[in-house]
């Protein structure tokens, strides 16, 4: 499996919350304008984030955008959910570092692992996903084991306990 590494707490004080807090009004408006389902807290309080849910599926996954997550109904029903959300976290963690450069970054990997697509396809990795470091690298639950596992990613592992989503269920 690829490396897996336990998150750290979520810096706090001011200066961090003015970092982080224009791609999480983003996330928040997003979810808004979508007229999403919730807020729903997630995850452990030292690192979590806000859930929405779409009303109905968009083809668009889960994305998280600053310290919102935004899901797609039913993704988040299956085993690997908690895997899901775990990643989804993850890149909250990102965001806590890269703050306004966060999208921008993002955006930007997505488009090299796009062009780098048409060199080299990994099987099972989308192409936004294929070769973007900020998807396979530089975060606690890489996209790797959601792609190249599947059914097999273990229920009680110690970076799900950590993100406290090993016994999520979706919110009713
Ligand atoms: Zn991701």
């Amino acid at each position: 499996m690829q490396t897996l590494t336990l998150p750290s707490p979520r810096p706090r004080g001011p200066l961090h919350r003015l970092w982080t807090a224009p791609t999480t009004l983003v996330g928040h408006a997003v979810a808004r304008l979508l007229r999403c389902e919730g807020p729903f807290p997630v995850g452990a309080p030292e690192h979590g984030a806000t859930l929405y849910l779409l009303r109905r599926a968009r083809g668009l996954g889960a994305i998280a955008l600053g310290h919102v997550i935004i899901a797609d109904p039913g993704l988040l029903r299956g085993a690997s959910a908690p895997w899901i959300l775990a990643h989804e976290l993850s890149h909250t963690r990102q965001h806590d570092v890269l703050g306004p450069l966060y999208l921008p970054l993002h955006g930007l990997m997505q488009a090299v692992s796009l062009l780098a697509w048409t060199v080299s396809r990994p099987p099972g990795f989308s192409p936004i996903h294929a070769w973007n470091l900020l998807e396979r690298r530089f975060l606690c639950v890489p996209i790797d084991p959601l792609v190249t596992s599947g059914a097999r990613l273990p229920p009680d592992h110690p970076v799900l306990q950590a993100f406290a989503v090993a016994d999520w269920s979706p919110p009713r």
